[in-house]
């Protein structure tokens, strides 16, 4: 579960709770939801709106249900509910037995609908969606009544049933809230509540043809699960004035007690990416990624593919706060608070991304030093390994250059580096293949002496490099992702989620060498990959045969230096 940070500052919701629950408000409970629609994937907007209404919850000693929201057939689906149940859960939180669907209360909503005919507060109204639209006005133009406002109690009750009978076409009918027309609040102006649609859904499959509107549907909800703080995206802040008055107008003591109460606060935006599901369907959709849980999604299962952990997720929903204001969030502090994570509690591990052939000729060639090695300088507890040193190495291509500049401390013709945890070499000879000019190999001598403890380990080289055993690494395809989009707000008016895609958010390596001990690496299981950034084992794709590993962050932290300026 989440814990409490003291040291944070308190968001403005926890001092509307507090003050709540100070005054006895609904006798001092505290009862929150996360309502997703079952119309696409988990993302990390949605991890802050789960972190806050659960840890809110947990904070104030109350309860917090799981909802889904699934009041249109034509975008929810199945699929939808288990991977929003997976990555709640996987998240840290738990709605115990308290999960609901809006279309549980179906039943309820309708007679609710049929109250507020009775009540002279609803009606049927058989103007087209363009009628409706056009008979709403405007913010500056006052709306003009539907000319079947004035229908009696009888005929709504009568067409209302017949509408869910299913004996008129979609689109022809719509039952309307009788509000106000000259309202300064456009979703004052008699709002619909229900609509035809002809769809299978995918709990009550053809039981229903109408189905409510989310403005009729969520306070209805909210009030029969008894919720007290119902918290929602800014956006909704018009909508607040509907809400109460769903509350207001519909009897529903007789299934629930007190009136629960909508606050709004900023949606997350971050950088480099776009967050809305119809967004992030068209990239699945388009095959601009591969599925909702591609690693360079904000999906929540794309992040844990990446290699992310909930603890990171919930620390960053943490950090980000709770404000009143849209405003958008560097994705660097995202990739900052996974790198402290995995600094803590990754094994630092020897990967050779391009390898380069590296012979030392004065070493024996049947035989192997295993040299100890820390798993991770941070956390000693974490023990150390053996890797094998042998004739035979693997460096990285880039940690030589044929023709150095002077500034160029790692290995060329003549110089000296140190191999991580073992001796320093120094180059002597370059194999090139004679067409191409291609580097195929390094012929280098190395110091006996100037291992750890050696009488010569105390020289100073200029370079380490990471490398592994040619005879012993087992080869491994590595994904380097990077931003999806190349504007840093892909998210504003007017763009489409095909606008500007970065071509280089992935590249896959394929003949990359790791050492020997990731054989026994776990699907999702994390490492550093020294001097190289934080990799995870990829899920499904990796297996004994073929290791998969995806790079969660490159190991530049370019918020620490943003903020250290
Ligand atoms: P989208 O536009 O991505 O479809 P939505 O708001 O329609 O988002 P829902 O499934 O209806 O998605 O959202 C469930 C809950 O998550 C809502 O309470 C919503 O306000 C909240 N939420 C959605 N997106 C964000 C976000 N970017 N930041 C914070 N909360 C969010
Ligand atoms: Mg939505």
């Amino acid at each position: 579960m989440t814990e409490i940070h003291p040291e944070r500052p308190v968001n403005f919701i926890q001092n509307i709770i507090t003050e709540d629950v100070k005054n006895g408000k609904n006798g001092g409970r505290v009862h929150t939801r996360f309502p997703p629609e079952p119309n696409g994937y988990l993302h990390i907007g949605h991890a802050k709106a789960i972190c806050l209404n659960f840890g809110l919850a947990v904070a104030n000693g109350g309860l917090c249900n799981l909802r889904f929201d699934d009041t249109n057939p034509l975008k929810e689906e199945v699929e939808y509910v288990q991977a929003i149940e997976k990555d709640v859960r996987w998240l840290g939180f738990d709605w115990e037995d308290r999960l609901f669907y809006a279309s549980d209360y179906f039943d309820k909503m309708y007679e609710y609908a049929q109250q507020l005919i009775r009540a002279g507060k609803a009606y049927v109204c058989d103007l087209s969606s363009v009628e409706i639209r056009q008979y709403r006005g405007t913010l500056t133009e006052p709306g003009r009544e539907s000319p079947y406002r004035r229908r009696t109690r009888e005929e709504n009750l009568d067409l209302f049933r017949r509408m869910k009978e299913g004996e008129f076409a979609e689109g022809s009918r719509v039952l309307r809230a009788k509000i106000d027309m000259d309202s300064g609040n456009l979703n004052m102006r008699d709002p619909v509540l229900y609509r035809i649609m002809k769809a299978d859904h995918h709990r009550t499959g053809d039981a229903w043809c109408i189905y409510p509107m989310y403005d009729y549907a969520h306070p209805l909800s909210d009030a029969l699960e008894e919720i007290t703080h119902s918290i929602c995206t800014l956006e909704f802040a018009d909508h607040r004035p509907l809400y109460d008055w769903v509350l207001e107008h519909i009897d529903y003591s007789g299934e629930a007690r007190g009136k629960p109460e909508q606050i709004e606060f900023a949606r997350l935006n971050l950088t480099y990416t776009v967050m809305s599901k119809r967004k992030l369907r068209q990239l699945v959709e388009e095959g601009h990624v591969k599925g909702w849980n591609d690693p360079r999604m904000p999906t929540i299962s794309g992040l844990r593919r990446r290699g992310y952990t909930p603890e990171a997720i919930r620390d960053f929903c943490d950090r980000i706060g709770v404000a009143k204001r849209n405003s958008t969030v560097d994705i660097a502090l995202l990739e900052h608070v996974i790198r402290e994570d995995l600094n803590r509690n990754a094994s630092r591990v020897m990967a050779v991304l391009e390898p380069l052939r590296l012979v030392i000729e004065n070493y024996p060639p049947e035989q192997v030093e295993w040299l100890e090695v820390e798993n991770n300088p941070e956390s000693p507890e974490m023990g150390r390994r053996q890797v094998p040193f042998t004739r035979d190495l693997y460096i990285e291509k880039e940690d030589f250059m044929e023709d150095p500049p002077k500034k160029f401390f790692r290995l060329a013709p003549g110089r000296e580096i140190r191999l991580k945890g073992a001796y320093i070499i120094k180059c002597h000879q370059v194999i090139k293949d004679e067409s191409t000019g291609e580097i195929l190999e390094l012929r280098c001598t190395y110091d006996p002496d100037s291992r750890s403890g050696g009488p010569t380990a105390g020289r100073k080289v200029k370079g380490t490099s990471h490398w592994v055993s040619a005879e012993y690494a087992l080869p491994a395809e590595v994904r380097l992702y990077d931003h999806l989009f190349l504007g840093e707000e892909p998210d504003g008016e007017g763009q489409e989620s095909g606008d500007r895609l970065n071509p280089e958010s992935l590249v896959i390596l394929k003949d990359c060498r790791v050492e020997k001990n990731l054989a026994r690496a776990l699907p999702g299981q994390k490492f550093q990959f020294l001097r190289q950034g934080y990799f995870c084992v990829d899920e499904p794709d990796s297996t004994p045969q073929k290791l998969v590993f995806n790079r969660t962050v490159s190991l530049r932290d370019t918020w620490a230096k943003q903020k250290n300026k």
